[in-house]
């Protein structure tokens, strides 16, 4: 089918209204850089979900983070985006300005070579991401290993997208269809999402990144709820193969084991975390359940799950703004409110 065919239908759809929830990051800006909201009908909404790994990271992270930080003998290794996320008494950007050791990281394999060339420094990883980034945490185990590398330590909220699905498919029963995150996908593959298409009768569809991607993804999904069907299907098939990535699927398991966790606006999910199974080089992950009480009037909690669009929030682009961020989504550049605040 040509994309002109499609888009024409998707134009013209006139039926009940669609609720499609976009689980990742990405794809939200992929939606906004390519006006895709233009080119269908306003039938059919697409709703933001909980893709952003540190919009959902709690408070209590953060201050563990914190607390490596200031301690002596130790530095705490991140990558930017989570320098300016709100722990208790401040970010870890905050806390850097007052002394503590933050270092920025590019690959987490920085830090076996920091940690080799300084053996009296204990190098602290603040380990955030879906399936996406954990395998390389779980390779950067394997060669802190081989190199006998012992003054590591991670602090992981790594997560799992299909636990957080289930959630949202128990708790927010209104939306009718899923574009599948096509990064995670890469990792997973399309069948895990078999269970929870056949548990929930609701189309998951992987999607690529491009403009006409989404659109057949949004396409398929609007032609099997018409058609009362609720099939996965891989439609990003030059990236994601069925079963998934298997080493990277085999490094995760051989390194990491699932607990909860906790994911700030949806609480603690079961077996939704990646934990090390290697208590040493842990950093106390687990348990860091404690979230900050959103500031009064932020309405991340209900972005992220997709009960609103962040420009139904009282705060968007008033008081809240990727320069002076109010909540968590706006902070990072995965965040809902973060992506439509630069592209609405
Ligand atoms: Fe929170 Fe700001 Fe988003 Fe409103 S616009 S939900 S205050 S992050």
């Amino acid at each position: 089918m040509e994309i002109k065919e499609v888009i024409d239908y998707l134009k013209a759809y006139d039926g009940p209204e669609i609720k499609l929830m976009e689980v990742c990051g990405t794809h939200t800006a992929s939606i906004f850089k390519n006006g895709i909201r233009s080119l269908i009908s306003p039938r059919i909404k697409l709703i933001s979900g909980p893709g952003c790994p540190v919009c959902v990271t709690p408070t209590a992270y953060i201050d563990k983070c914190i607390e490596y930080a200031q301690k002596e003998n130790h530095v705490l290794l991140t990558f930017g985006d989570m320098m300016k996320v709100p722990g208790t008494e401040g970010s870890l950007s905050d806390m850097k300005g007052k002394g503590a050791k933050v270092e920025l990281m590019y690959s987490p394999f920085e830090a076996v070579e920091k940690a080799q060339a300084d053996p009296g420094t204990t190098y602290v990883i603040a380990a955030v991401g879906f399936e996406t980034t954990a395998p390389a945490y779980a390779l950067m185990m394997q060669q802190a290993l081989e190199k006998g590398v012992k003054n590591i330590r991670l602090v992981t909220a790594l997560k799992t997208v299909i636990p957080a699905l289930t959630w949202i498919c128990e708790n927010q029963k209104d939306i009718d269809g899923f574009i599948c995150p096509g990064h995670v996908s890469v990792i997973i593959g399309s069948k895990p999402y078999e269970q929870l298409a056949e548990k929930y009768g609701k189309p998951f569809v992987v999607a690529g990144f491009e403009a006409e991607h989404i659109l057949a993804v949004i396409y398929d999904i609007v032609r099997q709820l018409e058609k009362k069907e609720a099939k996965v299907k891989n439609l990003y098939t030059n990236a994601v193969r069925d079963e998934g990535n298997a080493k990277a699927l085999a490094v995760l398991e051989t390194y990491f084991k699932p607990g909860p966790a906790m994911w700030r606006g949806l609480g603690i999910i079961p077996d939704s975390g990646l934990y090390l199974k290697d208590d040493f080089y842990d950093g106390g992950s687990r348990g860091l359940v404690k979230d900050m009480e959103l500031p009064e009037g932020c309405r991340c909690g209900d972005v992220i799950v997709g009960k609103i669009n962040p420009d139904q929030c009282p705060m968007f682009k008033t008081q809240c703004s990727p320069m002076k961020p109010f909540g968590p989504c706006m902070v990072s550049a995965e965040g809902a409110c973060g992506i439509w605040y630069r592209n609405k």
